[in-house]
């Protein structure tokens, strides 16, 4: 059984580089945010990050490629285990960010073993300068959560100029010329976009688009609009079964056979940060905490015990596991 050094999960006091995180399509994620803020070309009534504060479709040096690569060369030498992935994504759309194709470039020359990973939402996937960017990535995971043009417009709030066709256009163009694989993502509202008529649409597109892998899931957190609501786990099935997505993509809630290195034990105070710190990025079961931040899953639910009764933790309700996310006090 193969041991690595006992290291100690990212510090709060990273700007941009977040996790590992634990996450069903990647394992082990380690996350770099390209945007610094809510800055986005949608405005989705569901984002857990908020209502975007730059509603753009304009490409920017957000956070230079060199100030992320520095945060990276920073972790790697504090001697972590390596993750599955190193993740760009962030807390809007990371395509928008013009460095996106100097980063990719960079992380690959540096960690030519560890796979790269990009988040988006199909926005400027149409693009000539972003599929090239993209060409280098090793798995591209694009959301598209309807394809009825009013759905679009209530659930996903796009910036002017976006237009849904072009998106799906752009989509299929990417998947014709892209070698890596593509993990599409589709997330459904209840009352939005959960129609017939898009579930057929969706079908017939994920006929000719293909992709490795396809996600249905909802929310788990509060979203930005207080009228956006999860769809409950029996619709959440049938879809998932209609449009031939993994059935159980919280899969890795167990740590799988392969994290075999020895659990970290910090101080019960470290052990807190590092949690909260994880949770303020996204919502997380106990075994998904354990498994990212490789600690014992017994001090991980210790922790969350302690958390919840401080206030500073609560658990979601809506799925069957419970996922923990922080109270809405402690949020940005
Ligand atoms: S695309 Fe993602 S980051 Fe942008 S508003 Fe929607 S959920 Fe939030």
């Amino acid at each position: 059984m193969p041991k690595t050094s006992q290291a100690q999960p990212a510090p709060p006091s990273y700007r941009y580089l977040f996790g590992p995180v634990a996450s069903s399509r990647l394992g082990r994620s380690l996350g770099l945010d390209l945007l610094g803020g809510p800055i986005c070309s949608f405005d989705c009534v569901y984002c857990e990050v908020g209502r975007t504060k730059l509603h753009t479709c304009q490409r920017r040096a957000h956070v230079p490629a060199s100030r992320l690569v520095q945060e990276l060369r920073q972790w790697f030498k504090e001697g972590h285990q390596p993750p599955d992935y190193i993740t760009l994504g962030g807390q809007g759309e990371p395509t928008l960010n013009s460095e996106l194709g100097t980063l990719v470039h960079q992380v690959r020359q540096q960690w030519p073993t560890i796979p790269i990973a990009v988040l988006t939402n199909s926005s400027l996937l149409h693009r000539e300068d972003v599929q090239e960017e993209l060409a280098e990535v090793d798995t591209v995971l694009p959301s598209l959560d309807t394809l009825v043009d009013t759905e679009f417009h209530h659930l996903n709030r796009p910036c002017t100029g976006v237009d849904l066709s072009r998106i799906s256009q752009g989509l299929l163009e990417f998947r014709r010329r892209y070698s890596g694989k593509i993990f599409l993502e589709i997330l459904l509202v209840h009352g939005i976009n959960d129609t017939a008529e898009n579930k057929n649409r969706l079908r017939e597109f994920i006929a000719e688009f293909s992709p490795q892998r396809v996600d249905v899931v909802t929310m788990t957190r509060p979203g930005a609009f207080s009228e956006a609501r999860p769809i409950p786990n029996s619709i959440l099935r049938s879809w998932r079964e209609a449009l031939g997505a993994c059935q159980d993509p919280v899969a890795r809630s167990s740590a799988p056979e392969t994290h075999t290195t020895s659990p970290v034990h910090l101080d019960g105070q470290a052990i807190a940060a590092t949690i909260t710190n994880s949770l303020a990025r996204r919502p997380q079961t106990v075994d998904q905490l354990a498994f990212a931040l490789n600690f014992a899953r017994s001090d991980v639910a210790a922790t969350l015990d302690a958390l919840q009764n401080q206030g500073t933790v609560v658990v979601l309700t809506g799925t069957d596991v419970p996922y923990y996310g922080l109270a809405s006090s402690e949020r940005n």
